[in-house]
C-alpha cells in the first residue's frame, strides 16, 4: 500500500487539519500517517485557541516517523510558528529532493484565526521553494505574493510569483473562495518557462462549508502517492473536491462538512 503523509494541525471536528487529511487520503486507497504541528480548540463554525506543538517535538516526530514508514508524497497544511516551520523544513532535509510535496499555505481560518504567525512568512516560502506544487486561496495568494487578486491579470502574476518568484515547481490558485467564478489558475514550470491555464469549476451553493482547502491539498498529495502525473493528480483532486461538496452533510451545527464517499 503507498503512503501519504500530512504535516499538520488537529482539528478536532474532523472538517479540517490532520484529522480531514487521514481521512482523504484512506478514502483514496491509500496509508496515511501524520506529524502534528498545533492542537486546536474549535468547533465546526470557529477556532477558539491555537497551542503550537513543542517545535522539537515536531521533528521528532517525522525522524522517527521517516526512518520507519517513508511516504510517497507529503503534504504540508497549518504550521503555526516560525519554530515548528523550521523544524519542519530540518526534518525535510533528509527527503528525496524528488518526492512529490504539496503545500496548502494556510495562514488564517474562515473565520479570520490566525493559524500562522506573520514572522513564520519567510520560512513557509523557503519551503514552497521546494514544493510541487503549492495551493494558496486568493487570500493566501494575495498575501504571498501581494498581488492584486482582484483581477485575473493580478491572479496570474501570484501564480506566476509562486513559481518564478518562489521557486515551487507548480501554483494553483483556488477561486472558491470569492463571489465571482470558481475558476482555479495553474501555472506549471516547464524549463525556463510558465505555463498557464485556467480551470473551470462550477459553484456549489452548500452554505458554509470547512475544510475544502485540506481537502484539495490531500486529495491531490494521495493521487501522487499512487504515481499519478502532476496534471492528472490535479484533475482527480478537483473533481474529488467537487463530489465531497455535493454530498456535503450537516455534520456540525454551525458547518457542513465535505463526504468522502
Ligand atoms: N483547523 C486546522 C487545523 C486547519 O488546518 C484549518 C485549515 O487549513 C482550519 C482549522 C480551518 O479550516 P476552514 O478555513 O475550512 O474553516
Amino acid at each position: 500500500m503507498q503512503v501519504a503523509l500530512a504535516i499538520a494541525g488537529s482539528d478536532p471536528t474532523g472538517g479540517a487539519g490532520l484529522q480531514a487529511d487521514v481521512q482523504v487520503f484512506r478514502a483514496l486507497g491509500v496509508h496515511g500517517t501524520g506529524v502534528l504541528t498545533a492542537l486546536t480548540v474549535q468547533d465546526s463554525g470557529r477556532v477558539q485557541q491555537v497551542l503550537p506543538v513543542f517545535p522539537t517535538v515536531v521533528l521528532d516526530q517525522l525522524r522517527v516517523l521517516l526512518a520507519d514508514i517513508p511516504p510517497q508524497a507529503v503534504k504540508l497544511g497549518m504550521l503555526a510558528t516560525d519554530d515548528v516551520a523550521r523544524n519542519v523544513e530540518w526534518g525535510l532535509a533528509t527527503v528525496p529532493p524528488e518526492l512529490p510535496l504539496v503545500i496548502d499555505p494556510v495562514l488564517a481560518a474562515s473565520d479570520g484565526t490566525p493559524l500562522l504567525e506573520p514572522r513564520a512568512i519567510p520560512s513557509l516560502e523557503r519551503l514552497i521553494g521546494r514544493a510541487t506544487l503549492v495551493t494558496p486561496n486568493l487570500p493566501e495568494a494575495q498575501q504571498l505574493t501581494d498581488c492584486d487578486v482582484g483581477t485575473q491579470e493580478g491572479v496570474e502574476a501570484a501564480g506566476c510569483a509562486l513559481v518564478s518568484g518562489l521557486g515551487a515547481r507548480a501554483a494553483l490558485v483556488t477561486g472558491g473562495h470569492t463571489e465571482g467564478p470558481p475558476d482555479d489558475l495553474l501555472v506549471v514550470r516547464e524549463g525556463g518557462s510558465q505555463v498557464l491555464t485556467w480551470l473551470a469549476g462550477q459553484r456549489r451553493e452548500v452554505g458554509p462549508v470547512h475544510g475544502t482547502g485540506c481537502t484539495l491539498s490531500s486529495a491531490v498529495t494521495a493521487y501522487l502517492a499512487r504515481g499519478d502525473d502532476l496534471e492528472v493528480a490535479i484533475e482527480r483532486g478537483r473533481r474529488f473536491v467537487a463530489k465531497a461538496l455535493d454530498g456535503a452533510a450537516q455534520v456540525g451545527k454551525l458547518a457542513r462538512f465535505l463526504s468522502y464517499g
